[in-house]
Protein backbone atom coordinates (compact mmCIF):
# COMPACT_ATOMS: atom_id res chain seq x y z
CA UNK A 1 0.00 0.00 0.00
CA UNK A 2 1.72 3.46 -1.04
CA UNK A 3 2.14 5.75 1.56
CA UNK A 4 0.84 9.13 1.87
CA UNK A 5 1.67 12.33 3.63
CA UNK A 6 -1.51 14.85 3.91
CA UNK A 7 -0.59 18.44 5.04
CA UNK A 8 -3.05 20.51 6.29
CA UNK A 9 -2.96 24.30 5.86
CA UNK A 10 -6.65 25.01 6.47
CA UNK A 11 -9.35 26.41 3.68
CA UNK A 12 -13.22 25.77 3.35
CA UNK A 13 -12.75 22.15 3.50
CA UNK A 14 -11.54 22.17 6.95
CA UNK A 15 -13.63 25.29 8.28
CA UNK A 16 -16.48 25.55 11.03
CA UNK A 17 -18.62 28.40 11.05
CA UNK A 18 -18.59 31.15 13.12
CA UNK A 19 -20.83 34.32 13.86
CA UNK A 20 -19.12 36.37 11.65
CA UNK A 21 -18.25 33.35 8.45
CA UNK A 22 -16.63 30.13 8.20
CA UNK A 23 -13.06 29.76 9.78
CA UNK A 24 -10.37 26.47 9.16
CA UNK A 25 -10.81 24.85 12.59
CA UNK A 26 -10.53 21.41 11.79
CA UNK A 27 -7.20 19.58 11.68
CA UNK A 28 -6.34 16.47 8.93
CA UNK A 29 -6.85 13.51 10.95
CA UNK A 30 -10.55 14.78 11.60
CA UNK A 31 -11.27 15.59 7.74
CA UNK A 32 -10.24 11.71 7.26
CA UNK A 33 -12.37 10.87 9.88
CA UNK A 34 -15.44 12.07 7.85
CA UNK A 35 -14.28 9.66 4.55
CA UNK A 36 -13.07 6.13 5.94
CA UNK A 37 -12.71 4.89 1.78
CA UNK A 38 -9.33 6.83 2.09
CA UNK A 39 -7.82 4.01 4.59
CA UNK A 40 -9.07 1.43 1.95
CA UNK A 41 -6.84 3.22 -0.86
CA UNK A 42 -3.80 4.27 0.94
CA UNK A 43 -1.60 4.42 4.46
CA UNK A 44 -1.46 7.94 5.29
CA UNK A 45 0.37 9.82 7.94
CA UNK A 46 -0.93 13.83 9.00
CA UNK A 47 1.04 17.11 9.45
CA UNK A 48 -0.90 20.16 10.32
CA UNK A 49 1.47 22.67 9.23
CA UNK A 50 -1.22 25.70 8.96
CA UNK A 51 -4.66 26.45 9.52
CA UNK A 52 -5.38 29.43 7.73
CA UNK A 53 -7.87 31.00 5.20
CA UNK A 54 -5.96 31.11 1.87
CA UNK A 55 -6.52 34.82 2.03
CA UNK A 56 -4.05 34.85 4.88
CA UNK A 57 -0.98 32.74 2.93
CA UNK A 58 1.83 34.50 2.13
CA UNK A 59 5.02 33.29 0.21
CA UNK A 60 6.65 32.61 3.74
CA UNK A 61 4.02 29.82 3.24
CA UNK A 62 4.78 28.49 0.14
CA UNK A 63 8.33 28.10 1.26
CA UNK A 64 7.25 26.22 4.27
CA UNK A 65 4.89 23.86 2.72
CA UNK A 66 8.03 22.73 0.38
CA UNK A 67 10.19 22.97 3.41
CA UNK A 68 8.02 20.18 4.90
CA UNK A 69 7.58 18.27 1.55
CA UNK A 70 11.64 18.24 1.08
CA UNK A 71 11.79 16.91 5.06
CA UNK A 72 9.67 14.17 4.29
CA UNK A 73 10.30 13.45 0.62
CA UNK A 74 11.82 10.43 1.13
CA UNK A 75 9.43 9.15 3.80
CA UNK A 76 6.43 8.59 1.63
CA UNK A 77 5.34 7.80 -1.96
CA UNK A 78 2.87 10.92 -2.78
CA UNK A 79 2.02 14.09 -0.91
CA UNK A 80 -1.39 15.37 -0.32
CA UNK A 81 -1.67 19.54 0.28
CA UNK A 82 -5.55 20.42 1.50
CA UNK A 83 -5.71 24.31 1.03
CA UNK A 84 -7.80 27.10 0.99
CA UNK A 85 -9.39 27.43 -3.06
CA UNK A 86 -9.08 31.48 -3.09
CA UNK A 87 -5.16 31.30 -3.79
CA UNK A 88 -4.18 28.14 -4.16
CA UNK A 89 -3.34 28.66 -7.71
CA UNK A 90 -0.89 30.93 -6.45
CA UNK A 91 0.63 28.12 -3.92
CA UNK A 92 0.65 25.28 -6.78
CA UNK A 93 2.63 28.00 -8.84
CA UNK A 94 4.80 28.69 -6.40
CA UNK A 95 5.59 24.43 -5.38
CA UNK A 96 6.25 24.06 -8.90
CA UNK A 97 9.13 26.17 -8.57
CA UNK A 98 10.20 25.25 -5.43
CA UNK A 99 10.18 21.18 -5.91
CA UNK A 100 11.32 21.02 -9.28
CA UNK A 101 11.41 17.54 -11.22
CA UNK A 102 9.47 16.09 -8.80
CA UNK A 103 9.06 11.73 -9.75
CA UNK A 104 6.33 11.59 -7.03
CA UNK A 105 2.76 13.44 -7.18
CA UNK A 106 2.14 16.75 -4.87
CA UNK A 107 -1.59 17.45 -4.85
CA UNK A 108 -3.27 20.41 -3.71
CA UNK A 109 -7.12 20.28 -2.72
CA UNK A 110 -9.15 22.07 -0.99
CA UNK A 111 -13.87 22.49 -1.75
CA UNK A 112 -16.02 25.21 -2.06
CA UNK A 113 -18.31 23.84 0.81
CA UNK A 114 -16.58 22.75 4.38
CA UNK A 115 -16.72 19.00 4.92
CA UNK A 116 -19.57 18.75 7.22
CA UNK A 117 -21.80 20.49 4.17
CA UNK A 118 -24.91 18.12 3.71
CA UNK A 119 -23.68 18.71 -0.19
CA UNK A 120 -20.30 19.05 0.09
CA UNK A 121 -17.57 18.24 -2.68
CA UNK A 122 -14.33 18.26 0.17
CA UNK A 123 -15.50 14.22 0.19
CA UNK A 124 -14.90 13.53 -3.44
CA UNK A 125 -12.30 16.04 -3.94
CA UNK A 126 -9.98 14.84 -0.88
CA UNK A 127 -10.95 11.18 -2.08
CA UNK A 128 -9.77 12.01 -5.64
CA UNK A 129 -5.93 13.72 -4.06
CA UNK A 130 -5.55 10.34 -2.48
CA UNK A 131 -6.19 8.07 -5.71
CA UNK A 132 -4.05 10.85 -7.55
CA UNK A 133 -1.32 10.84 -5.53
CA UNK A 134 -1.23 6.98 -5.64
CA UNK A 135 -1.71 6.11 -9.23
CA UNK A 136 -0.66 9.55 -10.87
CA UNK A 137 2.29 11.42 -12.21
CA UNK A 138 4.95 13.57 -10.25
CA UNK A 139 5.24 16.88 -10.28
CA UNK A 140 2.80 19.87 -8.64
CA UNK A 141 -1.24 19.55 -9.32
CA UNK A 142 -4.14 20.45 -8.59
CA UNK A 143 -6.71 17.88 -8.06
CA UNK A 144 -10.45 19.56 -8.24
CA UNK A 145 -14.31 18.23 -9.11
CA UNK A 146 -12.90 15.66 -10.99
CA UNK A 147 -9.91 17.27 -12.77
CA UNK A 148 -6.16 17.16 -12.89
CA UNK A 149 -4.59 20.72 -13.44
CA UNK A 150 -0.85 21.01 -13.50
CA UNK A 151 0.51 23.60 -10.81
CA UNK A 152 1.70 26.14 -13.58
CA UNK A 153 -1.73 26.14 -15.44
CA UNK A 154 -3.57 26.51 -12.47
CA UNK A 155 -6.81 29.37 -11.86
CA UNK A 156 -9.55 29.48 -9.98
CA UNK A 157 -12.74 30.61 -12.31
CA UNK A 158 -15.34 30.25 -10.28
CA UNK A 159 -15.85 32.07 -6.97
CA UNK A 160 -18.70 29.52 -5.62
CA UNK A 161 -19.38 26.57 -7.78
CA UNK A 162 -17.65 23.11 -7.73
CA UNK A 163 -15.91 23.54 -10.95
CA UNK A 164 -13.89 26.23 -8.80
CA UNK A 165 -10.50 25.54 -11.12
CA UNK A 166 -9.82 25.62 -15.01
CA UNK A 167 -6.35 24.72 -17.01
CA UNK A 168 -5.15 27.85 -18.33
CA UNK A 169 -3.53 27.33 -22.34
CA UNK A 170 -2.66 24.06 -21.14
CA UNK A 171 -4.72 21.00 -21.20
CA UNK A 172 -5.94 19.39 -18.08
CA UNK A 173 -3.75 16.38 -17.15
CA UNK A 174 -6.39 13.98 -16.51
CA UNK A 175 -9.50 13.36 -15.20
CA UNK A 176 -11.10 11.42 -12.05
CA UNK A 177 -14.47 9.34 -12.55
CA UNK A 178 -15.97 7.68 -10.11
CA UNK A 179 -12.09 6.10 -8.85
CA UNK A 180 -11.19 5.67 -12.46
CA UNK A 181 -8.33 7.50 -13.56
CA UNK A 182 -8.27 8.46 -17.26
CA UNK A 183 -4.76 10.26 -17.75
CA UNK A 184 -4.66 11.88 -20.73
CA UNK A 185 -0.98 13.34 -20.74
CA UNK A 186 1.63 11.76 -18.83
CA UNK A 187 4.32 14.61 -17.44
CA UNK A 188 7.93 14.02 -17.62
CA UNK A 189 10.11 10.98 -15.80
CA UNK A 190 12.36 12.53 -13.27
CA UNK A 191 14.50 10.46 -11.00
CA UNK A 192 14.90 12.59 -8.06
CA UNK A 193 13.37 16.03 -7.35
CA UNK A 194 15.10 19.75 -6.83
CA UNK A 195 14.31 22.09 -4.32
CA UNK A 196 15.06 25.61 -3.84
CA UNK A 197 14.47 27.60 -0.38
CA UNK A 198 14.55 31.29 -1.61
CA UNK A 199 12.23 33.84 -2.49
CA UNK A 200 12.17 37.19 -3.16
CA UNK A 201 8.55 38.47 -2.51
CA UNK A 202 9.87 42.13 -3.50
CA UNK A 203 6.93 41.95 -6.72
CA UNK A 204 4.07 43.71 -7.29
CA UNK A 205 1.15 43.32 -10.00
CA UNK A 206 -0.95 45.70 -11.09
CA UNK A 207 -3.87 45.68 -12.87
CA UNK A 208 -4.18 48.66 -15.48
CA UNK A 209 -7.90 50.23 -16.03
CA UNK A 210 -8.43 53.24 -19.16
CA UNK A 211 -7.02 55.79 -16.85
CA UNK A 212 -5.02 54.69 -15.16
CA UNK A 213 -2.59 57.30 -13.49
CA UNK A 214 1.05 56.84 -14.54
CA UNK A 215 1.84 58.29 -10.81
CA UNK A 216 0.83 54.56 -9.93
CA UNK A 217 3.17 53.28 -12.05
CA UNK A 218 6.11 55.11 -10.55
CA UNK A 219 4.30 54.02 -6.86
CA UNK A 220 4.53 50.79 -7.66
CA UNK A 221 8.10 51.34 -9.08
CA UNK A 222 9.60 53.17 -6.61
CA UNK A 223 8.78 50.25 -3.81
CA UNK A 224 9.20 46.90 -5.52
CA UNK A 225 12.30 45.37 -7.37
CA UNK A 226 9.97 43.01 -9.83
CA UNK A 227 6.81 44.85 -11.26
CA UNK A 228 3.72 42.75 -13.07
CA UNK A 229 1.59 44.94 -15.79
CA UNK A 230 -1.42 42.95 -16.11
CA UNK A 231 -1.98 45.13 -19.59
CA UNK A 232 -4.92 44.77 -22.27
CA UNK A 233 -5.30 42.80 -25.06
CA UNK A 234 -2.30 41.14 -26.41
CA UNK A 235 -0.29 43.83 -24.29
CA UNK A 236 0.71 47.53 -24.34
CA UNK A 237 0.82 50.69 -22.32
CA UNK A 238 -1.10 53.78 -22.63
CA UNK A 239 0.89 56.42 -25.02
CA UNK A 240 0.47 59.48 -23.04
CA UNK A 241 2.60 62.51 -23.22
CA UNK A 242 6.15 62.74 -21.64
CA UNK A 243 6.26 61.82 -18.09
CA UNK A 244 4.09 59.27 -18.69
CA UNK A 245 4.00 54.98 -18.85
CA UNK A 246 7.04 54.87 -21.28
CA UNK A 247 9.32 57.35 -19.36
CA UNK A 248 8.17 55.68 -16.06
CA UNK A 249 8.99 52.40 -16.89
CA UNK A 250 12.10 53.05 -18.87
CA UNK A 251 13.61 54.74 -15.59
CA UNK A 252 12.64 51.49 -13.69
CA UNK A 253 14.41 49.09 -16.00
CA UNK A 254 17.49 51.56 -16.00
CA UNK A 255 17.63 51.72 -12.26
CA UNK A 256 17.76 47.44 -12.34
CA UNK A 257 13.92 47.13 -11.95
CA UNK A 258 12.66 43.98 -13.58
CA UNK A 259 9.75 44.48 -15.25
CA UNK A 260 6.82 41.73 -17.15
CA UNK A 261 4.29 42.76 -19.01
CA UNK A 262 1.34 40.02 -19.18
CA UNK A 263 -2.80 40.51 -19.93
CA UNK A 264 -5.62 40.87 -18.28
CA UNK A 265 -7.45 38.76 -20.86
CA UNK A 266 -8.16 35.21 -18.92
CA UNK A 267 -6.66 33.02 -22.28
CA UNK A 268 -4.10 32.93 -25.61
CA UNK A 269 -1.68 35.25 -23.63
CA UNK A 270 0.48 38.35 -24.60
CA UNK A 271 2.04 39.36 -27.73
CA UNK A 272 3.73 42.96 -27.19
CA UNK A 273 5.01 43.19 -30.88
CA UNK A 274 1.42 43.20 -32.72
CA UNK A 275 0.91 46.72 -31.66
CA UNK A 276 2.86 49.62 -31.48
CA UNK A 277 1.25 50.63 -27.90
CA UNK A 278 3.26 47.21 -27.17
CA UNK A 279 6.06 46.84 -30.09
CA UNK A 280 7.24 50.31 -29.21
CA UNK A 281 8.04 49.40 -25.62
CA UNK A 282 9.35 45.57 -26.59
CA UNK A 283 11.92 46.65 -29.16
CA UNK A 284 13.35 49.81 -26.96
CA UNK A 285 13.22 48.31 -23.40
CA UNK A 286 14.65 45.72 -21.77
CA UNK A 287 11.62 44.02 -20.39
CA UNK A 288 9.80 40.70 -20.55
CA UNK A 289 6.57 39.32 -21.15
CA UNK A 290 4.24 36.49 -20.16
CA UNK A 291 3.22 35.21 -23.30
CA UNK A 292 0.84 32.48 -22.50
CA UNK A 293 1.85 32.30 -18.29
CA UNK A 294 -0.64 32.66 -16.09
CA UNK A 295 -0.08 35.52 -13.65
CA UNK A 296 -0.42 33.44 -10.78
CA UNK A 297 2.75 31.02 -12.22
CA UNK A 298 4.84 34.99 -13.62
CA UNK A 299 4.04 36.30 -9.70
CA UNK A 300 5.49 32.59 -8.39
CA UNK A 301 8.49 32.66 -11.33
CA UNK A 302 9.33 36.38 -10.86
CA UNK A 303 9.59 35.80 -7.00
CA UNK A 304 11.51 32.59 -7.63
CA UNK A 305 14.00 34.08 -10.36
CA UNK A 306 14.61 37.02 -8.52
CA UNK A 307 15.27 34.70 -5.28
CA UNK A 308 18.30 34.05 -7.30
CA UNK A 309 19.25 36.66 -9.54
CA UNK A 310 19.22 40.70 -10.30
CA UNK A 311 20.86 40.19 -13.30
CA UNK A 312 18.79 41.11 -16.15
CA UNK A 313 20.00 38.48 -19.13
CA UNK A 314 20.10 35.85 -16.55
CA UNK A 315 16.39 36.43 -15.50
CA UNK A 316 15.36 36.78 -18.82
CA UNK A 317 17.03 33.59 -19.54
CA UNK A 318 15.30 31.94 -16.29
CA UNK A 319 11.80 33.49 -17.14
CA UNK A 320 11.44 32.10 -20.68
CA UNK A 321 12.93 28.77 -19.79
CA UNK A 322 10.01 26.23 -18.89
CA UNK A 323 9.62 24.87 -15.90
CA UNK A 324 6.84 22.20 -15.45
CA UNK A 325 5.39 23.77 -18.67
CA UNK A 326 4.86 27.06 -17.54
CA UNK A 327 5.80 28.55 -20.89
CA UNK A 328 4.56 27.05 -24.45
CA UNK A 329 5.03 29.56 -26.35
CA UNK A 330 7.84 32.18 -26.29
CA UNK A 331 8.84 34.67 -28.91
CA UNK A 332 12.24 34.69 -27.76
CA UNK A 333 12.92 31.26 -28.76
N1 LIG B 1 -11.72 31.54 1.72
C1 LIG B 1 -11.44 30.13 1.57
C2 LIG B 1 -9.95 29.92 1.48
O1 LIG B 1 -9.38 30.20 0.46
C3 LIG B 1 -12.11 29.62 0.36
C4 LIG B 1 -11.94 28.15 0.11
O2 LIG B 1 -11.15 27.45 0.70
O3 LIG B 1 -12.68 27.66 -0.78
O4 LIG B 1 -9.34 29.50 2.41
Amino acid sequence: MKKILMIGTGGTIASEMTPEGLTPELNPEQLLSFIPRIAEICQVECLMLYSLDSTNIHPEHWLGVARCIRENYDKYDGFVVSHGTDTMAYTAAALSYLVQDSPKPIVLTGAQKPIWFDSTDSKRNLTDAFLYACRGCGGVQIVFNGKVILGTRARKTCSKSFQAFSSVNYPDLAVLQDEHLLQYIRCDCHEKPTFYDRLDTNVGLLKLIPGTRPELVAFMAEHYDGLIIESFGVGGLPEYESGGFYDIIRAAVEKGKIVVMTTQVPNEGSDLTVYHVGGHLKSTLRLLEAYDMTTEAAVAKLMWIMGQTRDFETAQELFYRPVAHDILYSGES
